[in-house]
């Protein structure tokens, strides 16, 4: 939802320093409400140039042997179990992670069944159909509305046989006018093709005789 915009007329006051400056002083930024960085270029600046120090020293030789000694020091493992404590010990955040990890489940619940349906023969024709269907869509083709049964079908019209060599070979589908050329995934401009009439025909339109 968009926030009606609170468009500063000469200044505001910078949350990082605090002090009243002219817009002038903030860099422009359209994900602000206002239109503007909430903080002013000075303190960004110093945020700046401090994180790049702390980048620098942190991923020194001597930073990283620093932050080993520290990590392995009472006082850092003491630091490290208190603060897991203190995050869950704010009712607030246990909440936040019961949240959290329900959503997960639920998302990894639902991949595993989609998965399952995929290795089912009635989830691979789907899951071939929508492939084609999205392969299609993305060279151009407006109308993608051939299924799996009319594919079945094409088939079984064709007795299981290459609709240019009538040898019968793995068929793949075959667009009569390329979708390159303006040709639609739609039952009309389908016929099942041998893998290798398919690639010689490539992008070419042959006259049907
Ligand atoms: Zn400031
Ligand atoms: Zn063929």
């Amino acid at each position: 939802m968009a926030r009606p915009k609170k468009i500063p007329i000469d200044g505001m006051k910078c949350t990082c320093c605090g002090l009243y400056q002219s817009l002038d002083n903030f860099p422009r930024d359209k994900h602000y409400a206002s239109g503007y960085k909430a903080r002013c270029k000075i303190c960004l600046n110093k945020i700046r140039k401090e994180r790049r120090y702390d980048y620098k020293y942190e991923h020194s030789p001597k930073g990283i042997a620093n932050t080993i000694k520290y990590r392995s020091s009472d006082k850092g493992k003491l630091n490290k179990a208190n603060y897991g404590k203190k995050w869950s010990a704010i009712p607030e955040n246990r909440e936040k992670m019961r949240e959290y990890q329900l959503k997960a489940n639920k998302t990894l619940l639902r991949k595993l069944s989609q998965k399952r349906y995929y290795e089912t023969q009635n989830g691979r024709a789907k899951k071939r159909e929508k492939d084609i269907r999205y392969k299609s869509k993305r060279r151009g083709s407006i109308i993608n509305d051939f299924s799996n049964a009319q594919w079945l079908t094409q088939i079984k019209l064709q007795n299981g046989r290459c609709f240019y060599c009538k040898n019968k070979i793995d068929l793949t589908i075959d667009h009569i006018i390329p979708v390159s050329k303006g040709g639609e995934h739609t039952q009309s401009n389908i016929v099942a093709a041998c893998k290798s009439c398919n690639s010689r025909k490539g992008n070419k339109i042959w006259l049907l005789l």
